[in-house]
């Protein structure tokens, strides 16, 4: 046994702190004052990963965990940029020349993911925009699978708006849904196209249209939202959030594969979107090959289609199991607290066995959290790395952490951080 280190908790920084830390940046680096102050969170998916983007429905909720942009437009088509990490070479860039990965406006590291929202309202037709000089402050673990990068998008997606006088965010109070719809999409095609990162629009559509207290039902078949209170500490709960710090490992291609995967098994079946596919078990013989002649390389193809599509499937009818159960009466039974703890379980199970994008660090804590008496824990996030979830009785969270703390320790992996999510406002101005 190794000595067991202190937990490291990392709890959100206040929506004042934030704010001033985004705007004395904002002073030190620009000169005089920022117009105004924006936030946008970050997210934890309760269950339904790895489904956005085959069409079916996820439950995220924001975290108070936020990015903070203090902004001030400019009389030209410049863009400075400056977070805490690059206070020395401050990013420039120009609204004109910005263009997708690969082209000759292609823009390096972080800056895109700001930049390529203005890119992106531009040709959706909401220019064109004035430059603007920006500074970000973000408490948003990055690449700990909680969306850092669409706090980024979001936060410059409200000011933005905002800025330019659109009205499509409406306020964090009186939001205006189709509008944000419109925000969520901008997002979307600056971390896809000029981020140069695939992903679906679970995150985007998260930081844009959580609400406090309450967990997001989002259909990606359609990208429409609804919110659905989510309330578990009046049932005794409470949801922990580990972020396991494993090294982020050939994510891309790997989450790229996944999705190839998806659309492989989808075009075999007939459907457009594995959401479409109707008949389970037709669907597993089908991708099983059932009376067709073939060879070992085409037969491991077609097992892997299978798995692949069998945790789609599972995901999408256990994500509407947990959200008929959630939403079956204000409080939830100790019976139901446990359904839905296995609903978690079986979800990341399946993200294990069938989807193949658990690391050890994931399973790790997931395991302890569980033998420690957890209703549930699942990874949240992409994976192949990235952080747990776990739901647990009110108090029991430290017990779980202090276990996974001490377990990362034996097993020779980094220290974990912690936190206790609790359900906060999705984007909007702050001052
Ligand atoms: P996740 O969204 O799960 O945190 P991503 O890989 O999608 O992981 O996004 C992480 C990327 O977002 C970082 O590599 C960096 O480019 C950018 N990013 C996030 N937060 C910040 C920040 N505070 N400062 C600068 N860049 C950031
Ligand atoms: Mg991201």
């Amino acid at each position: 046994m190794t000595n067991t280190p202190d937990i490291i908790w990392t709890p959100a920084a206040s929506t004042e702190d934030g704010a001033r830390n985004a705007r004395e940046l904002f002073t030190r680096i620009f000169g005089g004052e920022a117009e105004g102050v924006w936030r946008a969170p970050g997210r934890v998916n309760i269950i339904g990963e790895h489904v956005d983007y085959n069409g079916g429905p996820c439950l995220p909720i924001a975290l108070p965990h936020a990015a903070y942009v203090a902004v001030r437009p400019r009389p030209d088509r410049r863009v400075r940029l400056v977070s805490p990490q690059t206070v020395d070479a401050v990013d420039e860039l120009d609204l004109d020349t910005v263009g997708p990965v690969g082209s000759a406006g292609a823009v390096k590291g972080w800056a895109a993911y700001l930049i390529g929202v203005a890119w992106a309202l531009e040709q959706a037709g909401y220019g064109p925009l004035a430059g603007f000089d920006i500074a970000l402050w973000s408490c948003v673990p990055l690449g700990a699978g909680l969306s850092s990068s669409a706090a980024l998008e979001c936060s410059t997606a409200v000011a933005l708006d905002d800025l330019a006088g659109l009205g499509l965010a409406g306020s964090v109070d009186a939001p205006n849904k189709e509008g944000r719809g419109i925000l969520v999409a901008a997002s979307r095609r600056a971390e896809n196209e000029i981020a140069g990162a695939n992903t679906g629009g679970l995150d985007q559509s998260a930081s844009m249209h959580c609400t406090r207290g309450h967990a997001l039902v989002l259909d990606s078949r359609d990208m429409s939202v609804r919110q659905t209170p989510f309330d578990i500490a009046a049932s005794g709960c409470e949801l922990l959030v580990i972020d396991t710090r494993a090294p982020h490992q050939l994510v891309d291609g790997q989450y790229g594969q996944r999705r190839a995967d998806c659309e492989a098994a989808a075009t075999l079946l007939g459907v457009d979107l594995l959401v479409d596919v109707e008949d389970y078990e037709a669907a597993m013989a089908t991708l099983a090959g059932e009376g067709a002649e073939s060879g070992e390389a085409e037969e491991a193809e077609r097992a892997r289609l299978q798995a692949r599509t069998r945790h789609v499937l599972s995901e999408i009818a256990r994500t509407k199991a947990f959200i008929e159960i959630l939403e079956s009466a204000p409080l939830l039974s100790e019976e139901k607290l446990q359904v839905l703890g296995g609903l978690m379980n079986d979800s990341h199970d399946s993200l294990r066995d069938d989807y193949e994008v658990t690391v050890p660090e994931l399973d790790v804590a997931v395991d302890v959290a569980r033998a420690r008496g957890a209703y549930g824990a699942r990874m949240t996030g992409g994976g192949f790395g990235g952080s747990v979830i776990a739901l647990v009785k009110i108090g029991q969270g430290e017990e779980i952490a202090q276990a996974v703390t001490a377990a990362f320790a034996d097993h020779g992996f980094a220290q974990p951080h912690v936190f206790v999510a609790t359900p906060a406002d999705g984007a909007g101005r702050v001052e």
